[in-house]
């Protein structure tokens, strides 16, 4: 029989009322004769909730407890589910993501999963079971419990269908599928009816939570039939695959991301071998630094600025203020009051202009650039955080009014 992954998000399974409704949508496609995989989230603002919780016990608690915590969240909704569809008299059964055969590297709280072993899971669907998988958890080689990173719930559902060997993998959310940009900044996004995966995948590691990025990446690599949707309506949702019928559309979308901060090392000595000492520290004590920009250098020294997650915002300066005699800087200064605005689509490959577009319609509304970065389907720009809805609803305006 054909299985299918319907992955179910936070909002959708919020209340009593939703849970039922999620039950209701469940037992259909069960009825409709294909063996149904369901992944849940944590109900509502639960995850926010417990991160609230333990900061009031531990400002800075270890990561395993926080993701002992934290994975709390979804074993509640599993359940829940559960009970909702033995009252419809289906027979269901709720699994954590370590009874589903999720294992994962040691990286707590963005863990990535390295095996699932589906033998559970193929017995229970044997047994025409619905079941209810809890999301964004796995265990270690310990056998401690780990989590996904935030949103990872889509990530387990991608990765069920993929070893699975799922007919489709539906993710259903508060929206009715990945619009231009997000539609509670700007009212008039429009909905995409498909975009590729490597779109897709910018879009979602540029700040647009709608998919975790680690979702679109397997379901690039396993070429998973990847669909979001409406928990709410029956709408058509957006497709998300290899290639798409190019519309004449320069771009397919407009990110924000807020998690961004950014650091200037001033006053370097302009010799080469500087950048590499700079980035391969931060590299071996496992910090991403995104957005480089290096000025030319005037008197024999130079500067270096970059941007990190904010999490990673303390630990990379401690780490340059510790070398600081190997690298001999002036000044080592940081601001965490900004955001990256993102424009992502293949049509700007063969259009010149597209970059000069957006910088115009941030020049038009006043907004200041302090940086820019560009890839061959992505641009983006760091600009202060408090232009950040402005910013987005400006450049969505230049390319799709
Ligand atoms: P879930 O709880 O279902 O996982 P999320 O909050 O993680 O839902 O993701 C859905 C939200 O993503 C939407 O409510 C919307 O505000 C936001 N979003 C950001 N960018 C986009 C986009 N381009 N298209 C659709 N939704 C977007
Ligand atoms: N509950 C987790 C979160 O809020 C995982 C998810 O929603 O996908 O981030
Ligand atoms: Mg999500």
């Amino acid at each position: 029989m054909a299985i299918i992954v319907q992955k179910f998000g936070g909002s959708s399974v919020a209340d009593k009322d939703k849970v039922f409704n999620v039950a209701n949508r469940v037992v259909e496609t069960y009825k409709n004769g294909y063996d149904v995989i369901v992944v849940v989230s944590a109900q509502g603002d639960t995850t926010d909730d417990l991160l609230e919780k333990a900061a009031e016990i531990n400002p800075n608690p270890s990561k395993r407890e926080m993701d002992m915590l934290l994975a709390t969240g979804e074993q509640i909704s599993i359940s829940l589910l559960a009970m909702a569809i033995e009252t419809l008299g289906v027979p269901v059964i709720s699994l954590t993501g370590w009874q589903a055969g999720f294992r994962t590297d040691s990286n707590c709280g963005s863990a990535r999963i390295e095996k699932i072993d589906t033998t559970r899971m193929k017995e229970e669907l044997a047994r025409r079971k619905v079941i209810i998988v809890a999301g964004f958890q796995g265990l270690d080689k310990y056998d401690d419990i780990t989590t996904l990173g935030r949103g990872g719930s889509d990530t387990s559902a991608v990765a069920i269908a993929a070893q699975i060997g799922a007919e489709k993998c539906e993710i259903y959310t508060d929206v009715d599928g990945v619009y231009t940009t997000d539609p509670r900044i700007v009212p008039e996004a429009k909905k995409l009816d498909e975009i590729t995966f490597d779109e897709m995948l910018e879009l979602a590691s540029l700040g647009a939570n709608v998919l975790h990025n680690r979702s679109v990446e397997i379901a690039k690599k396993y070429n998973v039939k990847l669909e979001v949707k409406s928990s709410f309506n029956k709408v058509d949702g957006t497709l998300v695959k290899e290639a798409i019928a190019m519309e004449k559309m320069l771009i397919r979308g407009v990110a924000r991301d807020n998690d961004v901060a950014r650091i200037s090392v001033v006053g370097l000595p302009d010799q080469p071998g500087i950048a590499y000492k700079v980035f391969s520290k931060l590299a071996q004590e496992g910090i991403n630094v995104d957005i480089i920009l290096q000025s030319i250098g005037r008197n024999d020294e130079k500067d270096i600025s970059f941007t990190v997650t904010k999490g990673h915002l303390e630990k990379a300066l401690a780490i340059l203020e510790g070398e600081k005699d190997v690298l001999r800087f002036k000044e080592l200064l940081h601001r965490e009051d900004i955001c990256k605005i993102s424009i992502v689509g293949s049509g700007m490959v063969n259009n010149p202009g597209v970059a000069a577009k957006m910088f115009q319609a941030l020049y038009d509304a006043g907004i200041n650039i302090h940086m820019i970065s560009t890839s061959e389907i992505k641009v983006s720009v760091l600009i202060n955080k408090d232009y950040a809805d402005k910013a987005v609803q400006v450049v969505h305006r230049a390319f799709f009014d």
